[in-house]
């Protein structure tokens, strides 16, 4: 009998209820990403840093799609690669989405974008982490979003080339009628955080979020001063999709460290991955009810 029980005990050792998000960690994880330097598409170092986060996700057990496509950018054609993981859950058929970008914009001066976008992938690296030994009854996709950044001036056509695609894509596949909502993040490490109550969002899901965040006494970092900004969730919202978008849109005075050198790692806080972290995992659970 003690014999036979040994192994139901370890077994349920190996099995550990779902960790709690780490700011520490998703912190040491967007430096990992942002120590390649700048990740504009088609870069040597976006190329590393997808391998990165492929490695990590696989480790953590986690299907992966890598999606390579060539987006023709007022450059010329640029290779890019969104990658698509995926959790399947106990019922499976719906999905919940959580979604961030990972290309840094390509400017001529040393952009190693430690919020923009290192803070994202950091973020998503640090769910996949977490989520790795637990299960939600929906299906769990994290998306790593390439070529969010326009690669000259912002425009419907110089913008959003990761989601736009994937968007359209899922629309044909049909996926995107399975999607229960979609989270993305953008911008969420600074020290000083203040998330946008951004406009396009579709409002239940802002209203669910930020009550959570009241609920975990965060209501300050959850602001009330709302515009509407373009980002990766509006390919999705555009077809229906109930989406919302976390974005933390002033960093530094003014917003002065924006897609500038001033944008790097002591900018951040393991204290508001945590927050946003705690929030998402928390809306995560409710939605999957
Ligand atoms: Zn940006």
């Amino acid at each position: 009998m003690t014999r036979l029980l040994v192994p139901f005990i370890l077994l349920a050792l190996a099995a550990p209820a779902q960790e709690p998000f780490s700011g520490e960690s998703a912190y040491k994880l967007t430096a990992e990403v942002v120590a390649l330097g700048p990740r504009p598409p088609g870069s040597a170092a976006a190329r590393k840093m997808h391998a990165l986060i492929v490695d990590k996700l696989r480790g953590w057990g986690w299907q992966v799609e890598e999606d390579a496509f060539t987006a023709n950018t007022p450059i010329g054609r640029l290779p890019m690669k969104n990658i698509i993981a995926r959790r399947p859950g106990t019922q499976g058929g719906r999905m919940l989405v959580v979604s961030g970008h990972t290309d840094t914009k390509k400017l001529a001066i040393n952009f190693v974008g430690a919020n923009d976008a290192g803070s994202s992938t950091g973020f998503l690296l640090e769910l996949a982490r977490i989520f790795r030994s637990a299960r939600l009854k929906h299906d769990l996709v994290l998306v790593f979003f390439d070529g969010e950044e326009a690669i000259r001036d912002w425009s419907a056509t110089d913008s959003l080339y990761g989601s736009r695609r994937l968007a359209a894509r899922w629309l044909k596949e049909n996926t995107l009628s399975r999607i229960e909502a979609l989270i993305n993040v953008d911008m969420i490490g600074d020290k000083d955080l203040v998330l946008l109550r951004e406009s396009y969002s579709s409002e239940p899901l802002q209203r669910l979020i930020w009550s959570i965040a009241r609920e975990f006494g965060y209501g300050r970092h959850f602001g009330n001063t709302g515009w509407a900004v373009e980002d990766d969730h509006v390919p999705f919202l555009k077809l229906g999709v109930r989406a919302v978008n976390l974005i933390d849109f002033d960093y530094g005075p003014n917003n002065s460290w924006w897609h500038t050198d001033e944008d790097t790692m002591d900018k951040l806080s393991p204290k508001s991955f945590e927050i946003v972290g705690k929030v998402v995992v928390e809306a995560l659970k409710r939605l999957d009810r």
